[in-house]
């Protein structure tokens, strides 16, 4: 049995290629699928230009640049792991400067590989931008945004009867190597895969000699609760440096429309109190979106970590992660797009023999929810 230890995006993926393979797995999820970093992104699925706006094309940006074409081919049905029965947000992401901002893509358009990734748009084919008072420019990338609760909830149905509730407590270790997990629910003898994302340091913590170490790089979201619904936005406000100013996308919840706000400040909030970044997440919205004069009603700060391998400064790994010790895959997939990227380096690594084993009767993993929810 493989058993993988958590249920978020990298979990299920795996699990999901296993499955297709005839390969025995179980995942083991001691919360709810997907309920840490997985429903909390912003599910869009980079091809790597948002790391790229100064026209350099960094490492990160090729190895995810294969991404948003093998989602499209798994949304369609084509490949292992057939994702037809998750909806889109949007089949793209729109990118905008506002002001002067759009001189400073020069470099970005001067780099050929970065041209054939955009594409400059009129604001008056976009519901969001056809406005008088939109005085920037627009423009698209073909990368989808992601429904996530959809996503969670396919994986759900694909996986029926491999999905366990329990939180897995230790290791089970012969010679050295490990050959099981022990869990709240029982042990369980297999091969282990962890997925756990911030929950994978606490276990290697429990044995003994040298493992990959992890580090966390905190975010504060921003969830803006409106007054009135405003044409649905997902995409990045461009703010002249090489990251995104502010990351916006739109959700509905009872009745009620949200802005969740990530980028530049949610990364710079994580110095502020809620206080203050409340006032700074109401004054990005207000410059971001100036047009659609949209009416926050309440502003609410969510923190949440990603968890990811140790880089020397901190900063954010180009590749998504993954090592072999004493018979334990430990991994780190970094993006939500790069989960096929991350089943494919861990697939060569497994041991395939003959496997008669049976799933247990443990209770079955909750479906998460979204943290605006
Ligand atoms: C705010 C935010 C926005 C983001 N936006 C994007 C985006 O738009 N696009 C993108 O590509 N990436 C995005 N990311 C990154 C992306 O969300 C993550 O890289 C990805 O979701 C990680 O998935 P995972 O399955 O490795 O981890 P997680 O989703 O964190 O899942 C790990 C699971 O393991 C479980 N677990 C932990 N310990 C145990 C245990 N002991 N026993 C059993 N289960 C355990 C947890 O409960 C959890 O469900 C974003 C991240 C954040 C935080």
């Amino acid at each position: 049995m493989k058993i993988i230890v958590g249920g978020g995006i990298s979990g299920l993926w795996l699990a999901a290629e296993l499955k297709a393979r005839n390969i025995p797995c179980c995942v083991i999820e001691k919360n709810a699928l997907g309920q840490a970093q997985t429903l909390a992104s912003q599910g869009m699925i980079h091809g790597g230009t948002k790391y790229a706006l100064d026209g350099r094309l960094s490492k990160a940006a090729n190895e995810i640049g294969a991404m948003p074409a093998r989602w499209k081919q798994a949304l369609k049905g084509n490949g292992k792991v057939d994702l037809r029965a998750v909806q889109l947000e949007r089949e793209d992401q729109l990118l905008w400067s506002v002001g002067s901002v759009g001189a400073n893509l020069m470099g970005f358009f001067a780099s050929k590989a970065m041209r054939s990734r955009i594409e400059r748009i009129d604001p008056r084919t976009e519901a969001a931008f056809n406005y008088p008072g939109f005085k920037g420019h627009l423009y698209r990338l073909s990368e989808p945004v992601l429904r996530l609760d959809t996503l969670v909830e396919a994986f759900a149905e694909l996986l029926d009867g491999q999905l366990f509730h329990a939180e897995v407590t230790g290791f089970l270790t012969q010679n050295g190597s490990v050959v099981g997990v022990e869990t709240s629910a029982g042990q369980m003898p297999g091969d282990v895969i962890m997925t756990a994302g911030e929950g994978t340091e606490p276990l290697l913590s429990t044995l003994n000699g040298q493992r990959p170490q992890m580090q966390l790089r905190p975010l504060a979201m921003g969830v803006c609760k409106l007054a009135r619904p405003i044409p649905r936005v997902f995409g990045h406000q461009l703010g002249g440096g090489s990251k995104p100013k502010l990351s916006v996308s739109t959700h509905e919840f009872e009745g009620a429309q949200y802005l969740y706000l990530g980028g530049q400040l949610a990364e710079d909030g994580v110095h502020l109190d809620d206080d203050n970044l409340r006032h700074r997440a109401v004054c990005a919205v207000s410059e971001a979106l100036r047009w659609l004069e949209p009416t926050i009603e309440t502003t609410r700060i969510f923190r949440v970590n990603r968890a990811e391998p140790s880089t020397n400064e901190g900063n954010r790994p180009d590749t998504a992660f993954v090592a072999k010790r004493n018979n334990l895959i430990v991994t780190w997939p970094i993006k939500l797009a790069l989960a096929p990227a991350l089943a494919d380096q861990i697939l060569p690594m497994l041991k395939i023999t003959p496997d008669s084993s049976r799933q247990p009767q443990w209770p079955v993993a909750p479906q998460g929810t979204y943290p605006w929810a």
